[in-house]
C-alpha cells in the first residue's frame, strides 16, 4: 500500500467503433478486469430522455434520428464522471471522444491534469456484419434499418477521422471486433496489459504506438 494519489497512474482507456461494434460489451469487460469505472455517454444520455431531464429533452430528436449531439453538450455531462474515476483508478469510456474536436478537447483536459496518455481501443467490424447485430437488438426509436444506416454513415464520416488522430498522437489498440465476444475480450486485455507496462504509458505527452497497429 501506498499513499500516493492513484490520478497520475490512472488507467484512461477510450473505445472507437462504429455502432454494433460491441463498444459497451468489450469496455464492461475492460472495466472489470482493470477494477476502473466504465462510462457510457450513449447509456447516459438515454439516461437522461427516460427521466425527462432538461438534458433529456434537448437531446431526445437528436439521438432517435441517430445525429451526434452537440459537443459542448457531451463535455458538460460527463465531466464530473470522468473527473472522479480520474481519481480512483481510471476509466474506460465507451462512446466518447465521438469526433476529433471532442478527442482534442479531452486530450487538453488530460494534459492540463497530468493524468497521463490515453489509450484507444478500436473494434472493426464490416458494415453488413454491424447492421445484422444493430437489427438483432433494436430497442427503440433510434433502430429502424434507416436510422442504424444512417449512425453507420455518420460514424464513418465524423468518428472514424479519430483513428488517424489517435495513432499519430497517442496510442492505438486494433482488434479485429467481427470474432466471438470472449476472443476479442481476450485480444484487448492482452495488448492492454501490455501497453499499459510499458513505462512511458503513465505521462503526459504524445507517442506513436506502431507496434500495436497490425491488427490482432
Ligand atoms: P451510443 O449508445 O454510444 O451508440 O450513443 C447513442 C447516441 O447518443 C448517438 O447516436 C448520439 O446521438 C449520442 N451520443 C453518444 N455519445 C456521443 C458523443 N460522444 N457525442 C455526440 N453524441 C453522442
Amino acid at each position: 500500500m501506498t499513499m500516493q494519489s492513484a490520478a497520475p497512474r490512472a488507467k484512461r482507456i477510450l473505445m472507437v467503433g462504429a455502432p454494433g461494434a460491441g463498444k459497451g460489451t468489450q469496455a464492461a469487460a475492460i472495466a472489470k478486469q482493470f477494477g476502473i469505472a466504465h462510462i457510457a455517454s450513449g447509456d447516459l444520455l438515454r439516461r437522461h430522455i427516460a427521466d425527462g431531464t432538461a438534458i433529456g429533452k434537448t437531446v431526445e430528436g437528436v439521438v432517435n434520428k441517430g445525429e451526434l449531439v452537440p459537443d459542448a453538450l457531451i463535455m458538460d455531462m460527463l465531466r464530473k464522471p470522468v473527473m472522479a474515476a480520474s481519481e480512483t483508478g481510471g476509466y474506460v469510456l465507451d462512446g466518447f471522444p465521438r469526433t476529433v474536436e471532442q478527442a482534442e478537447a479531452a486530450y487538453r483536459t488530460a494534459g492540463s491534469l497530468g493524468v497521463g496518455v490515453q489509450i484507444a481501443v478500436h473494434l472493426e467490424v464490416p458494415e453488413e456484419e454491424l447492421i445484422r447485430r444493430l437489427l438483432a437488438r433494436a430497442r427503440g426509436a433510434d433502430d429502424t434499418e434507416d436510422i442504424i444506416r444512417h449512425r453507420i454513415k455518420v460514424y464513418e464520416e465524423k468518428t472514424r477521422p479519430l483513428l488517424e488522430y489517435y495513432s499519430s498522437r497517442e496510442l492505438l489498440i486494433q482488434v479485429n471486433g467481427a470474432r466471438p465476444v470472449a476472443e476479442v475480450t481476450w485480444s484487448i486485455i492482452v495488448q492492454l496489459q501490455r501497453a499499459l507496462k510499458r513505462p512511458n504509458t503513465h505521462t503526459s505527452g504524445a507517442r506513436q504506438a506502431t507496434a500495436d497497429k497490425a491488427v490482432a
